[in-house]
């Protein structure tokens, strides 16, 4: 298959886009800031003798969004499965957060997804297939506080996956979400020791996830069939809903 993933340079993404080529699938992995990162998963994938494709785009600006699906149909002449994971965190009381905090976020973790979407959708629904997989997170689900703002886009994602798994199900497109619970990457790097062993006391399975856990759930979700407009949350079971 051929699958489009952003923000494939550093944690969840990477893991994914490295798991999927693989597993012999054609990927193009989007980055942005993290070229160096991008390039070093490139080289290691080619010393075991796997191909990915790396691509530079800034997923909240519309016409680098078109060019990189122009680039994947040029290439591969069809998208089997879009991922929409990049993403940003800011941790903030809401009383503090500023108009352009507020524009950005929702900018790159939402709009971002509409951008996509709606440039591979043409090519999807002319071939009458298709998998669409949005990356959101638990706070989307129950709310987070100081992060209201990401809450915010994460829920809204998964609207859209509701919506749009109605709409585009007649064409034979499947849209999910994963909504990860606390991931060890990156974006967890400010929480201390004493913090993240408070959170593995209160996960069920007593852990934080990694990025491996994700990405087997993109796997399995990829060879599905039937799961379409499903918000699939591995998270240890730290929220149940
Ligand atoms: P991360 O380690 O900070 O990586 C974020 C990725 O997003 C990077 O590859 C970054 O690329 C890319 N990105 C950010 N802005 C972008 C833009 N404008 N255009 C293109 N790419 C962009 O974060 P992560 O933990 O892997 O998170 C991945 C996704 O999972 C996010 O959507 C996040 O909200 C979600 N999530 C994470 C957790 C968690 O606990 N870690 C939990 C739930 C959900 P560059 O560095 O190249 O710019």
């Amino acid at each position: 298959m051929n699958i489009l993933i952003t923000g494939a340079s550093r944690g969840i993404g990477r893991q994914i886009a490295i798991d999927l080529t693989k597993s012999g699938h054609n990927v193009i992995a989007n980055y942005n800031k993290s070229e160096k990162d991008a390039k070093l998963m490139q080289e290691e994938l080619k010393k075991e003798n796997y191909e990915i494709d790396i691509y530079k785009a800034d997923v909240s600006k519309r016409q680098e969004v078109k060019s990189m699906i122009d680039f994947t149909i040029k290439k591969y002449g069809k998208i089997d499965v879009l991922i929409n994971n990049a993403g940003i965190s800011q941790e903030k009381m809401f009383t503090d957060i500023t108009e352009n905090d507020w524009n950005n976020m929702l900018q790159v973790n939402l709009t971002s997804v509409f951008y996509t979407i709606q440039e591979v959708l043409p090519y999807m629904i002319h071939n009458k297939a298709g998998c669409i997989i949005n990356i959101s997170s638990i706070w989307g689900l129950v709310g987070a506080s100081c992060e209201s703002l990401y809450s915010v886009s994460k829920a809204g994602i998964d609207a859209l996956t509701k919506s749009l798994a109605k709409e585009l199900g007649p064409s034979n497109i499947r849209v999910n979400s994963i909504a990860p619970g606390i991931i060890d990457t990156d974006m967890n790097k400010n929480l201390s020791k004493e913090e993240i062993n408070e959170i593995n006391q209160s996960i069920p399975l007593g852990r934080l996830g990694t990025p491996k856990d994700i990405s087997k759930s993109i796997l399995w979700l990829i060879n599905d069939s039937y799961t379409t407009g499903q918000i699939i949350s591995p998270n240890g079971g730290w929220v149940i809903t």
